[in-house]
């Protein structure tokens, strides 16, 4: 079963982990996926704002090298711009200078990750069984989405399709 631990509900089958920020497309997309599956979802990552992903680079990070490996290289294997990744370990690499460092490649519009365009969103699998993740993978690329399974931390990183990548307005939800 899908571990609700911390989250709030917002109905329907879904949750979320703390504040984040949901599009109207991302809450289509991920109701969607959830009459696919007989579980609930919990989200854990929404769109993004430079601190809001340096957060989440700063726990990456720390967890690689918990586990005695290059955080750099993990990050080049996950990520599709090296440049953009060596940037942000050339520079100060605490969590007030990553944001910086991605706050600079926002403003001249290099992205390095898709939670920043607000077309990337996180799922917790922790509680779930194996042939649980392999049907929300499943009901994810069903709906147009792609996946990527990370393990540091554990989680589903899911894409959203073309035909969900509408980031007009924004809805924030969740506990502060
Ligand atoms: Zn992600």
């Amino acid at each position: 079963m899908t571990d609700l631990t911390g989250t709030t509900p917002l109905g329907a089958g879904l949750h979320v982990a703390g504040a984040q920020v949901l599009t109207p497309a991302m809450l289509d997309y991920l109701r969607r996926v959830r009459v696919r599956l007989t579980f609930d979802l919990v989200v854990t990552s929404g769109q993004r704002t430079a601190t809001a992903q340096a957060r989440a680079w700063a726990v990456k990070i720390a967890g690689h090298l918990a586990r005695g490996e290059d955080p750099r290289k993990a990050l080049h294997d996950l990520y599709r711009r090296d440049d953009l990744v060596d940037e942000v370990m050339d520079g100060d690499t605490t969590e007030a200078g990553i944001a910086q460092t991605i706050a600079a490649q926002v403003a001249r519009g290099d992205l390095l990750s898709s939670h920043l365009s607000g077309t990337a969103l996180d799922l917790r699998i922790r509680g779930l069984d194996e042939g649980q993740i392999t049907g929300l993978v499943a009901a994810c690329v069903a709906e147009g989405g792609r996946c990527v399974r990370e393990a540091v931390p554990p989680h589903l990183h899911v894409e959203l399709g073309a035909s969900d990548r509408r980031t007009v307005a924004r809805t924030v939800t969740g506990m502060r």
